[in-house]
């Protein structure tokens, strides 16, 4: 039986690195939400204005699994591109469009029909799939999140500190937990998943776990 798994929460929660692990021990579909939101930021930033109908009018995104994902801008591959702290800056802001958030989640909702998917994002339980069999809320303390965002930026070549990251990361909750359409928040029937000081074999177990119930 097909089924779909919701996983939701604030950023550098660990929601993709399980989100991936989970898909590929299920042999689901992983999609990443937050990175068709960050390739729309950068089609915004390399265009001169907001007409974000106009904008929208000449993106095509293509998601192309391989071991996690990679994003496809108007054929150009962005994978890593839209990781840069210009489009962290500037994806919130984009991610509030009314115009942005009807075309993305039209896209998403489409990727749910043929195959079983692990989604995660902000909005993934809440509007996007609300009938998932299965919803995750995953959370981890700030200080948690800043320190493995600067890892994973390392690992990137992106210049980061902890003090920085964890502005930003606050930051960004905070414009994703008030913004007017479909602002981050639990579902109802989402199950909270503390990540702060699991490992990664750990916290993918027990979602597997919750999977198989
Ligand atoms: O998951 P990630 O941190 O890459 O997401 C980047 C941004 O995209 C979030 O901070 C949020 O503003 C936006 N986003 C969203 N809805 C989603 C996924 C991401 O608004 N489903």
């Amino acid at each position: 039986k097909k089924i779909n798994i919701a996983i939701d929460g604030p950023a550098a929660a660990g929601k993709s690195t399980i989100a991936k692990k989970v898909a590929a021990a299920l042999d689901m579909v992983y999609v990443d939400t937050g990175a068709m939101y960050r390739a729309i930021t950068l089609a915004y930033l390399e265009a001169d204005h907001d007409d974000f109908e106009a904008l929208l009018s000449h993106i095509d995104i293509r998601l192309i699994s391989d071991n996690g994902q990679r994003v496809l801008l108007n054929e150009e591959d962005v994978t890593e591109r839209i990781r840069e702290n210009d489009v962290t800056a500037h994806v919130s802001f984009v991610a509030s469009q009314a115009a942005v958030r009807g075309f993305l989640v039209d896209l998403q909702q489409q990727m749910t029909l043929d195959k079983g998917v692990v989604m995660d994002g902000r909005d993934i339980g809440t509007t996007v799939i609300p009938d998932a069999e299965l919803k995750i809320y995953m959370v981890a303390s700030v200080e948690e999140r800043a320190l493995r965002r600067q890892l994973d930026n390392d690992m990137r070549g992106i210049s980061s500190t902890v003090e920085q990251l964890k502005a930003d990361i606050a930051h960004r909750d905070h414009l994703d937990m008030t913004r007017e359409i479909s602002p981050l928040s639990k579902a109802d029937d989402a199950l909270v998943v503390d990540t702060t000081g699991q490992s990664i074999e750990q916290v993918t177990e027990k979602i597997l776990k919750m999977a198989a119930e």
